[in-house]
């Protein structure tokens, strides 16, 4: 992608190098009686009272497991404490960071840019949303979360949330390497920050509480797709800012293909389950992406009604 040179967006929130993710940012935990599914804490997350974090853990571990790990989520709820303050920056963040860093302000930039314009011409402001780079764990109001959920969208703040680490991953870990696979990362996200504007997230999260959870994977897979579509629509835009070079439609292709619930699952336990898919197959996710890159028109990501 020729992104080097060009504007970045200012609503870059770096908080790399603090310390977040800790207790203050799980507050009540009236969220999950409310359906909020909120992020694990475990691992590096539960520095802080380790043992009065092992009940949510648990619990979270079961609600986790049933719907399945997959890089690039939304959170529901939202209904959280909101962020609380963090403590003193003690790390510098790693090499190689700040061109990555750099990339993302542009990536987010023309995101800006395109959903302005489509915002506008149906007579709408578009309220951007901010983007958080952290390293480890970061406090959010949709409760306190840790890198290894890889990057997300919160509806009650209006943030997305990543770890730049995440590249490094999706590179050698999902066998998804090159600049526009990270570019469709953001992309995706912001297709979700989309969602939480037009009414389909907190449709969502408010009918996912009456349903079982293999209907609430299914509603989940027709969220992921449009959002997946929507970064399509991206890539199109990107396309006529000149901003395309050769390969960057396929290493985003790749990307939607290498983190399919029916390719991430054979990958890790060596089988499938289609009824605990919760971001679509892999083929889906093509499909949905190419859709929204050939049309570029956001009105064609319509996964709600017939077949996926
Ligand atoms: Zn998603």
């Amino acid at each position: 992608m020729k992104w080097q040179g060009r504007e970045r967006s200012s609503n870059i929130e770096d908080r790399r190098g603090q310390r977040g993710g800790r207790m203050g940012g799980l507050g009540g935990l009236g969220g999950l009686g409310r359906g909020g599914i909120r992020i694990p804490t475990g691992g590096r997350g539960s520095r802080g009272g380790i043992s009065s974090l092992i009940g949510i853990v648990v619990v979270l571990g079961i609600i986790w497991f049933a719907t399945g790990q997959n890089p690039l989520d939304m959170l529901t709820g939202g209904s959280g404490t909101g962020p609380s303050s963090s403590a003193s920056s003690t790390q510098l963040p790693a090499q190689g960071q700040d061109e990555l860093a750099d990339f993302v302000g542009v990536v987010v930039k023309e995101t800006e840019d395109l959903w302005n314009a489509q915002f506008a011409a149906i007579g709408e402001n578009y309220p951007e949303p901010t983007v958080v780079l952290f390293t480890d764990a970061v406090n959010t109001a949709c409760g306190a979360a840790d890198s290894s959920v890889g990057p997300f969208y919160c509806p009650g703040d209006s943030k997305v949330y990543i770890d730049l680490s995440f590249y490094d991953q999706l590179h050698r870990q999902f066998g998804a390497p090159g600049d526009f696979a990270q570019a469709y990362v953001l992309a995706h996200e912001v297709g979700h920050h989309i969602q939480n504007l037009t009414g389909v997230l907190p449709e969502f999260n408010r009918a996912r509480q009456s349903m079982s959870q293999e209907e609430a994977n299914a509603w989940s897979v027709r969220v992921e797709l449009q959002a997946d579509c929507y970064a399509g629509v991206w890539a199109n835009y990107a396309g006529q800012q000149n901003l395309l070079e050769r390969g960057d439609v396929e290493e985003a292709l790749n990307a939607a293909n290498q983190i399919g619930d029916d390719t991430l699952q054979k990958r890790m336990q060596g089988f499938a389950v289609p009824k605990t898919f919760n971001h679509g197959t892999s083929a889906q996710r093509q499909t949905w992406f190419e859709r929204g890159y050939r049309s570029g028109n956001p009105g064609d990501c319509d996964t709600f009604s017939g077949n996926v």
